[in-house]
């Protein structure tokens, strides 16, 4: 059987021995591409001296780049057990480096699994959970994040609306959520091509950086304030805050009444949350 350079056989020949069809329940769009696996793993930085935690090995494609670019240890969290044997060979070829953990990465703690030690999350997330899968990373401890990275795919839209600015279309809860706590930038996109099989839409590879100078906050009256605001987006902020205290709270604030929550920074809505 062929091999590539990490010894292993090919990617599709593994789906194919192991007959991984994949399943779109599942959110199972694979990449074979080892030169856009190790792309995406050579994004994360320096591996060496991490946990790194990947959502959906799946059939391991960037599991194995992981491993190859020096992570000490990579945690995977897989749902479906087809992948299971598959996840089973990398982990031999690689002893000690790879933990398997079989479920839902929904109601995995990572923060539990990392136990303090310095983390990276690096995932081709499924899309059907992507979103709420960055909340639950986002918000598990503001002030203690258990991540010094996260190199994540999403659909090219989550992306914009994880680092939009505001005055952007795709400004809303999300961005105002990772803009308080987090740098983020769009890396890369990935045509649908590159994967198997093939998405409707672009996607793009996005990395987040806990902030150093985090404004003060507190995270549910933030998300009561966005909630509120972006509930209806093109309303005035003083028709939309009304159930908060609209009209006092903005102009006890200096935030003139008449503007749209798009128009809102970041600054401003965690300034809004504070005066709840
Ligand atoms: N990492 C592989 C790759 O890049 O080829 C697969 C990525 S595929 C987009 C998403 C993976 O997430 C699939 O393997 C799927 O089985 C897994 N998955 C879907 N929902 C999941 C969940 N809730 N928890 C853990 N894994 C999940």
């Amino acid at each position: 059987m062929a091999t590539t350079p990490d010894g292993l056989p090919p990617l599709r020949d593994v789906v194919a021995t192991h007959g991984l069809a994949p399943k779109k329940a599942l959110g199972q769009n694979f990449l074979f591409d080892l030169n856009l696996t190790a792309k995406i793993a050579r994004s994360a930085g320096p591996l060496e001296g991490f946990t790194v935690f990947e959502i959906g090995p799946g059939p391991g494609g960037l599991t194995r780049a992981l491993l190859a670019q020096g992570a000490s240890r990579v945690v995977a969290v897989e749902r479906d057990p087809r992948c299971l044997p598959i996840l089973a060979e990398i982990a031999a070829h690689y002893p000690g480096r790879l933990e398997v953990v079989e479920g839902d990465a929904l109601e995995t703690d990572l923060a539990a699994l990392a136990n303090g030690a310095p983390a990276k999350i690096v995932a081709n997330l499924p899309y059907n959970v992507g979103t709420q899968l960055l909340i639950n990373w986002l918000t598990a401890d503001v002030d203690h994040p258990f991540w010094t990275s996260m190199t994540l795919m999403f659909q090219k839209e989550v992306g914009q609306r994880i680092v939009a600015v505001p005055g952007s279309n795709h400004y809303g809860r999300l961005g105002v959520l990772a803009g308080w706590i987090a740098r983020s930038e769009i890396l890369f996109d990935v045509p649908p091509q590159a994967f198997t099989p093939p998405p409707k839409v672009t996607s793009s590879v996005v990395q987040l950086e806990p902030l150093a100078d985090r404004l003060p906050c507190d995270l549910a009256r933030l998300e009561r304030v966005t909630h509120a605001a972006f509930g209806q987006r093109r309303k005035m902020l003083r028709q939309s805050l009304k159930p908060l205290g609209g009209e006092a709270l903005l102009e006890r604030l200096g935030i003139e009444p008449t503007r749209r929550a798009e128009t809102l920074s970041v600054a401003e809505f965690c300034a809004l949350a504070q005066a709840l």
